[in-house]
């Protein structure tokens, strides 16, 4: 199959998951459609994002919902937002002055890393991560007691990146915090579930319009009206360097409204079929077993996980996700957990064609004893690597 970037760019296989670094989605035609016709015009940004909040009100049953960058910037203009309220004084005050209300209560267990810091999105704002819990326990006690009158939201997170285990549920955490009318922010940058979390008491939620959505990259915030016209306020102050443009702003409304009528049933079917190739292709294996595991959150998505006897097999799943991305068509496997002794194969952005090359390069390399005896452990990489290719572009010897 000959289908490469513009630009002289190589392409990539991505069996990992829905990655910044790999350029987040691709976008049906009719999202690009819509991203292109909007070049074309000047608008009124103001009535683009009433457009906006329609989509979004119509999706996820909010009050109002508006875009911005990302879902790293949602975050931080909803905790601006829960911070100063409809006042622009106060909005241009961020971060040197964030008020009387400094803090955002977060469970211990849920402060992850989604390729930067989330307590970075708070502390961005000036506001102050109030970290509730121990990293596998927090009781509903010690959210209780973390409800002062110095808090003005409470934020939590829907992720695999989060411990799942211990944690308050989030129909209890918001219970709590709005016994102590704090209001509840959700982080679920890379949920299908557009209507449970605000049916389940979230104020606010904030969703990638480029991950499961497949529009371009953008964030979407949706929920209370007052919360949401706070939070878009903070446009006039550090949500600045977070703006969205209105090519993406039409894009991402493209992308919702395809996400009504997408046949998630014919695409599901399409994920199982690539699924059971790779099953078939790994079977036999010795030392290789492979598992389908259905998403640690819920989404509707399975993934095909690779377990390595690394002792059978002469090398290790670190080294074997490492050598897959080193192809001259490099294949990026989901690597986050090498270090369990396993990657797996996520179907959600195959290409036609592609889980096809998916199953034949598993195949040679599997069954290559040479090469695999040769074959470095890289747990490091597995870890750093979203750091280390920051540090070494645009040095001298790179690329
Ligand atoms: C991806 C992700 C983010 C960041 O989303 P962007 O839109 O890329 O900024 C934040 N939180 C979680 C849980 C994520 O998975």
């Amino acid at each position: 199959m000959t289908d490469t970037p513009p630009l002289g760019l190589s392409p990539v296989i991505n069996v990992s998951g829905t990655m910044t670094g790999l350029g987040a989605s691709i976008t049906s035609s009719p999202v690009r459609d819509a991203t292109a016709a909007m070049m074309g015009h000047f608008v009124n940004m103001h009535e683009l994002q009433t457009r906006a909040s329609e989509a979004i009100e119509r999706l996820t049953g909010a009050q109002a919902g508006f875009m911005t960058a990302s879902a790293s910037a949602g975050i931080s203009l909803s905790v601006a937002g829960c911070m100063t309220g409809i006042d622009p004084g106060r909005a241009e005050a961020l971060p040197r002055n964030p008020g009387p209300k400094p803090r955002i209560a977060v469970q211990l267990g849920h402060l992850c890393h989604y390729g930067a810091p989330l307590s970075q999105s708070v502390e961005i704002t000036g506001g102050e991560v109030l970290p509730v819990g121990q990293s596998t326990l927090c009781t509903d006690h010690a959210l209780h007691a973390a409800m002062g009158p110095e808090v003005s939201a409470a934020l939590f997170v829907v992720s695999h990146h989060v411990v799942h285990y211990g944690q308050v549920p989030l129909d209890r955490f918001a219970e709590i915090a709005h016994e102590a009318d704090v209001p509840v922010i959700v982080d679920a940058a890379s949920e299908y579930d557009l209507r449970g979390f605000l049916a389940a008491g979230a104020d606010l939620v904030i969703y990638s319009g480029h991950k499961f959505l497949g529009g371009p990259t953008s964030g979407i915030v949706a929920g209370r009206r007052d919360l949401v016209r706070a939070a878009y306020l903070q446009n006039i102050g550090i949500g600045r360097g977070m703006k969205i443009g209105k090519e993406s702003i039409a894009g991402a409304i493209a992308a919702l409204e395809a996400w009504e009528t997408r046949d998630h049933e014919g695409v599901r079917e399409r994920e199982r079929a690539a699924l059971a190739l790779w099953t078939e292709a790994l079977a036999g294996i010795d030392g290789v077993k492979a598992t389908p595991v259905p998403d640690p959150t819920g989404n509707p998505l399975d993934r095909l996980q690779v377990m390595i006897d690394a002792l059978r097999l002469g090398a290790d799943a670190s080294g074997i996700a490492s050598a897959l991305a080193n192809r001259p068509t490099p294949i990026i496997v989901r690597n986050h957990e090498v270090e369990l002794g396993y990657f797996q194969l996520d179907p959600c952005n195959l290409k036609p064609g592609q889980a096809e090359i998916v199953a034949n390069a598993l195949l040679e390399l599997l069954t290559d004893h040479d090469a695999l005896g040769q074959m470095p452990e890289d747990l490091a990489s597995a870890r750093n690597g979203g750091t280390d290719g920051y540090l070494s572009w645009g040095n001298e010897e790179g690329k």
